[in-house]
């Protein structure tokens, strides 16, 4: 049985996480310092002997011992992460060298949750692991994107410098159950407005781009990048499949059979236009692993869960 330590663990991506590691024996704490995530999407979780939920703050030196580490403490959705950036970039970057400390100090495995907000607006479609990508440093994104950046950095530096196993995955636009309702991100978003019959907001005119990925499908490429052997990443995790926020918008109306019309407002600064894993590496390097759930699929389970809220 292996302990294992899941930061952010009672986030949207971390609950879902925690749930399938204990699933396949192991055993979990899941840190969590509630800005984002909520006690409630570990609930169901407390009664196994083999799960701790420990209130604490990522930027805090943290002393356990466990066999592996996945860092996903930072809030992710644009909303959040702005509410105070400055809070965010210390998360990321205080964070990653907590978290390295520990893993230096242990010899534990370490997986960083990056995120495809490295390569900012991308100059290259689809994006591969080598492409540098098209950051603003002092827009309002670059509390997030720089601080996720700065992480990576840190995890290369411990690697090379001190020998930390390390593991780097980038993470694209990822959905399913446990999503806030108030999340601010597009699908949660508009999910919600259809249920309630308010108008869909499209910010800007509709024709940027995003990739979507179930849950599923990121728990289960985490858990195999987990697992390589000579292997830190980068690696992309994501849905090529790409579509449009107008076509989105459209998908989920008729999915949730909502009488909503569309309405638009302004695009957000350094908004990117367009967003698409390549996601060759991971193919390789994961067994084969590649997305199953398609987008209409995996739109179900994620409208009945905000249905049933
Ligand atoms: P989320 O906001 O639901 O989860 C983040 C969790 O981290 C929350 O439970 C929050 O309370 C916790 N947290 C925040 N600051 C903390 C701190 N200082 N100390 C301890 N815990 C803290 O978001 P999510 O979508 O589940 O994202 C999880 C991770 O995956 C994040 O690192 C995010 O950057 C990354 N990611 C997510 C996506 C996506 O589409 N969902 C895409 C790329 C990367
Ligand atoms: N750290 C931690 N838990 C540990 C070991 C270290 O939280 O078990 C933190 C500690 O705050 C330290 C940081 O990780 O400052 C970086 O550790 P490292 O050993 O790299 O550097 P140093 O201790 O020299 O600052
Ligand atoms: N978006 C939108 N309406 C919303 C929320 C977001 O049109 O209510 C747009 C947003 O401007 C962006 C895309 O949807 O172009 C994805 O936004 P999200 O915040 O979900 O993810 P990110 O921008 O971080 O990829």
């Amino acid at each position: 049985m292996k302990q294992i330590l899941v930061t952010g663990g009672a986030g949207f991506i971390g609950s879902h996480l925690c749930e399938r590691l204990l699933k396949e024996g192991n055993s979990v704490i899941c840190m969590d310092n509630y800005f984002t995530g909520k006690k409630k999407n570990v609930l169901h979780l407390l009664n196994n002997p083999y799960f701790e939920l420990v209130r604490h703050d990522v930027t805090f030196p943290y002393y356990v011992e466990v066999d592996e580490i996945y860092n996903l403490a930072c809030p992710a959705s644009p909303v959040h992460y702005q509410f105070d950036p400055v809070s965010t970039v210390k998360t990321s970057v205080i964070g990653a060298i907590n978290m390295l400390g520990l893993a230096k100090r242990i010899k534990a495995r370490i997986l960083q949750a990056s995120t495809s907000e490295v390569y900012g607006d991308p100059a290259v479609h689809p994006q591969e692991e080598s492409y540098w990508g098209n950051v603003n440093p002092i827009g309002l994104r670059s509390c997030y994107d720089e601080g996720k950046r700065c992480a990576e950095t840190l995890f290369m530096d411990y690697h090379r410098q001190n020998k930390v196993d390390i593991k780097i995955i980038r993470i694209f636009n990822t959905y399913g159950p446990n999503m806030r309702p108030d999340d601010g991100r597009v699908v949660s978003n508009f999910i919600v407005q259809a249920l309630k019959g308010e108008d869909l907001t499209i910010y800007g005119d509709g024709t940027q781009t995003r990739s979507f990925q179930y849950v599923d499908d990121l728990v289960e490429g985490m858990i195999r990048m987990m697992a390589t052997e000579n292997f830190t990443g980068p690696v992309n995790l994501g849905n090529p499949g790409e579509f449009t926020m107008l076509e989105l918008a459209e998908m989920i109306i008729r999915l949730v059979g909502s009488k909503s019309k569309i309405t638009f407002m302004p695009l957000p600064s350094d908004d990117p236009k367009q967003r698409k894993p390549d996601i060759s590496l991971a193919k390789k390097m994961l067994n084969g692993w590649e997305p199953k759930v398609k987008l209409e699929e995996g739109l179900k389970p994620t409208i009945e869960y905000f249905r049933n809220l």
